[in-house]
């Protein structure tokens, strides 16, 4: 049993610090939203006054915040008031970029520290099934990597800092590229008079296939499952698409890959949060290639 720090207990970060709890862990915990605060003490989660008062004993500490910007700031914050030796995560989806200035934060402070964004969203939180892509030393994987396993299934050591974030924004990339390929093909087919069921059939079992077409069919009906089938009812808000679509081409821009795809991508999910589906599935932006905003079909 370890004594954990948890700072950030929105949506993800609350049941994810519930399920520290349940394995046993003495989890504190910190979060500026009353509402994030109350939700977490019903699931057994022990509340600081502030962040730095949560980390004062902690031998692990966990971030699950907004964006870069909130992380570095929390870090900055908290780092002073940690005993050196701490291994501090991060689980926020965040630029590469941030990821590996606070890596550097936490060895100015002797702290050993991992980047292990998400996927799995709230479900996976809550059912602590997520999938970690972890960056950072193997020292460090190896001391965080059965914490890591009581809030997922699948811990992955991707390799050095920012690494983690790196393998997130690369995956997400194709994820909102492949949607919008599978979209663009029922488009398509309706025009041409082809069933959804059709080619379904046809792409599912042929050099189609992909996630986009097999689990998260765009279109009700041939995966009873799909956000489709439940008004496009998030599933993964094409909001948070847009996030890590953006995310991935700041990457790309400092790095110098080319990646028009991704960069069509973004623009087409930018479009879809324009028109006021942030808050969809992102595969409600077939309605988007259809011309016809919040139609379902
Ligand atoms: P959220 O907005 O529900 O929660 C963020 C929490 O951080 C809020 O409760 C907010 O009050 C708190 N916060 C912000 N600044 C703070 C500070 N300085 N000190 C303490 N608390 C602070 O967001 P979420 O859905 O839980 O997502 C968290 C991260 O996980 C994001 O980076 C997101 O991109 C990523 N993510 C989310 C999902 C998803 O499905 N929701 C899936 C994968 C990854």
């Amino acid at each position: 049993m370890s004594t954990i720090a948890f700072i950030g207990l929105g949506n993800m970060g609350g049941p994810m610090a519930g399920n520290l709890v349940k394995a046993g862990h003495a989890v504190t915990a910190f979060d500026l939203a009353p509402a994030s605060r109350e939700a977490a003490a019903a699931l057994g989660v022990g509340i600081a006054a502030s962040a730095r008062e949560a980390v004062a004993q902690a031998e692990i500490v966990v971030t699950m915040l907004p964006a870069g910007r909130h992380v570095l700031s929390v870090w900055a914050d908290i780092l002073p008031a940690v005993t050196p030796g701490t291994l501090l995560i991060d689980s926020s989806t965040v630029d590469v970029e941030s990821a590996r200035k606070a890596h550097a934060l936490a060895a100015e402070h002797g702290c050993l520290s991992l980047d292990a964004p998400v996927s799995g969203g709230v479900g996976g939180a809550s059912g602590a099934t997520l999938t970690f892509m972890v960056g950072g030393s193997a020292e460090a994987f190896a001391r965080g990597e059965p914490v890591l396993a009581k809030m997922g299934r699948r811990i992955v050591h991707c390799g050095d800092a920012g690494n983690g974030q790196a393998a997130k924004i690369c995956n997400n990339m194709i994820l909102g590229i492949s949607m919008i390929g599978v979209c663009e093909a029922f488009v398509l087919a309706e025009k041409l008079g082809l069933s959804h069921e059709a080619l379904f059939d046809v792409a599912s079992t042929s050099s189609g296939q992909c996630w986009s077409l097999t689990t998260y069919c765009p279109v009700p009906g041939p995966v009873p499952t799909s956000p489709a089938n439940k008004d496009y009812k998030p599933g993964f808000a094409s909001a948070l698409m847009l996030k890590d679509l953006k995310l991935s081409q700041e990457a790309a821009q400092a790095s110098g890959a080319a990646t028009p795809l991704g960069a069509a991508a973004a623009q087409l999910y930018g479009l879809h949060n324009a028109w006021g589906e942030g808050g969809t599935d992102f595969s409600g932006i077939i309605h988007l290639l259809r011309g016809q905003a919040g139609k379902q079909g």
